[in-house]
């Protein structure tokens, strides 16, 4: 029986004979978004129709990995690598062999994270690609996963899947919202890993806090601060989105104005300007 596969979204649902009723990701007003076209698609259609994986290198262990075409969210998955082990970040919504091989050759992955439910992307196809390694979900979220194994561990709070990184849970975009710390990264600068609960503008320079993209609407002042607060003691110079946007220095600084502006927006302090 296939995986099924949404087109939407890019997340795998449980093998079956027939493809599910619907999406639960894209009938959630965060995702939901116009599709032309079948839903659903399996592993062996993507392959079909030509996708491809990309891997490059963004920085000393760490590889970007995207999907060509794109497909579904269309994320950059992101291979961390540390001395004592790999963690493979916001799984991509396809994978050829091409794609395995090029991780095992960088030492492989001893877990894999996704950011928040949009990039379950085939986590548990990775898993199984890599030697069934450990699929780490939040706890807050489970509810939304789609298809699950003997290779999921439910976390929650902050969580070290290796000695050199650090999840921390953010909340904001979904209850399990969570970043990687890398202290290491960026000459030893430090690095986050976020997902949309830290949204890397295309400015590059600031980053947004909104409770939905696709069709946006925002996250209040006191969530916003609590956010920042909790990146608040975190030492990092750089952040890497899902999306492929980096700020490459200044980034703790960025957050932090970010929020600021943010919480002075939806407070109504520049309502003259409106
Ligand atoms: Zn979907
Ligand atoms: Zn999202």
């Amino acid at each position: 029986m296939p995986v099924w596969i949404c087109r939407s979204c890019g997340v795998e649902h449980a093998p079956a004979a027939d493809p599910p009723e619907e999406c639960a990701i894209c009938a959630d007003d965060r995702e939901d978004k116009l599709l032309e076209g079948p839903r659903w698609t399996t592993p062996d259609q993507l392959r079909d129709a030509g996708h491809e994986t990309r891997v490059e290198e963004l920085e000393p262990d760490l590889y970007g990995i995207r999907v060509v075409p794109r497909f579904g969210i269309g994320q950059r998955a992101l291979l961390v690598r540390t001395p004592e082990g790999n963690l493979l970040w916001d799984p991509t919504g396809y994978l050829d062999r091409s794609a395995v091989e090029r991780v095992r050759d960088l030492g492989g992955a001893d877990c894999i994270v996704a950011s928040h439910p949009h990039m379950y992307g085939v986590q548990i196809e990775w898993s199984r690609a890599l030697g069934g390694i450990p699929v780490l979900v939040a706890e807050a979220d489970r509810h939304w996963l789609q298809r699950s194994g003997p290779e999921v561990e439910y976390w929650t709070g902050r969580r070290r899947p290796l000695p050199g990184l650090t999840l921390h849970t953010l909340g904001g975009h979904f209850p399990g919202s969570a970043v990687v710390h890398w202290p290491a990264g960026a000459q030893g600068r430090g690095v986050l890993l976020s997902g949309d609960t830290l949204f890397v503008n295309p400015d590059r320079r600031t980053v947004a806090f909104m409770r939905s993209y696709v069709n946006p609407y925002p996250l209040s002042a006191a969530v916003v601060e609590r956010i920042a607060g909790a990146v608040g003691d975190l030492s990092f110079d750089r952040i890497y989105a899902n999306t492929g946007g980096v700020i490459d220095t200044g980034a703790r600084e960025a957050v932090h104005r970010s929020a600021r502006r943010h919480v002075a927006w939806v407070r109504g302090d520049h309502d003259d300007l409106t």
